[in-house]
């Protein structure tokens, strides 16, 4: 029996993935997108974006991956214009740049001198983090979980999941905000000591995603806290987690 079960490991090999920053992914993956030069009817591809992500600003072509909800149509109907790269590496503390403009190559970094010297100085050994699901469709929620499991071990930085605010360092916010959730995210925030973090994992949490213009959604919260960082995704991919965190809380896994 246990010669069995020896077998059964040997089988299947070691679980884990060694080194979490520097995994490719499979080119099906749909991460940064790069947005060529070449000619297209820029009223028609912006009018073909269901969620607004497009734009046309500095005579350029833009995605924002705040609001793209990575469905990959945009891709398939303008191959030549837009394609999705297996780049994960895209959370960001400056909302503006997840816009990305045509030309742009050079990916997505963290903007280090906006990172608070607090969170520099007390997270770079620990982070515990309560997820609040405001509204949420439990897909980013799933990723989030997904975090700590056998594969990534989110655990073996010490960034783990707590179950109370008041045991966690920061709040991982996902859903578009829904107002019967506004209130309970409020006081979950107000219950973790300072210092505290504020990260927002996903479209629907970033910019409501295509609940943005509901009239059931309640997003004065963001404008009241700093938010130190969005990882964009729809769902999320662990990945992008835990290697924006990462580079948020720790100098040496900054790009
Ligand atoms: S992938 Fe993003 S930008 Fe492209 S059509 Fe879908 S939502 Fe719009």
């Amino acid at each position: 029996m246990f010669l069995e079960e020896l077998n059964i490991v040997k089988h299947q090999g070691k679980q884990f993935i060694k080194d979490l920053t520097e995994v490719v992914l499979p080119d099906t993956f749909r991460g940064i997108p790069i947005i060529s030069n070449e000619e297209v009817a820029v009223k028609e591809i912006i009018d073909f974006c269901p969620v607004d992500a497009i734009d046309f600003r500095n005579n350029k072509l833009s995605i924002d991956l705040g609001k793209c909800s990575f469905c990959g149509d945009c891709q398939h109907q303008f191959s030549s214009k837009i394609k999705f790269t297996n780049h994960y590496k895209m959370a960001t503390n400056k909302r503006a740049d997840l816009i990305i403009e045509q030309g742009d190559k050079t990916g997505i970094k963290l903007d280090v001198s906006a990172i608070r010297k607090e969170i520099r100085n007390i997270f770079k050994r620990s982070l515990k983090l309560r997820q609040v699901c405001a509204g949420g469709d439990n897909s980013n929620e799933l990723e989030l979980g997904a975090c700590g499991n056998v594969n990534f071990d989110m655990g073996r930085y010490g960034i783990e999941f707590t179950a109370s605010p008041r045991h966690s360092d920061g709040i991982v916010l996902t859903g578009p905000i829904t107002k019967n959730m506004a209130e309970a995210l409020e006081i979950a925030y107000l219950a973790i000591p300072e210092p505290k973090i504020l990260i927002l994992a996903g479209t629907d949490a970033i910019s409501g995603g295509i609940f943005a213009e509901s009239v059931a959604v309640k997003r004065d919260f963001l404008e009241k806290y700093p938010i130190d960082l969005y990882v964009p995704g729809n769902p999320i991919h662990p990945l992008t987690f835990i290697n924006g965190v990462l580079e948020l809380t720790r100098k040496k896994f900054r790009r």
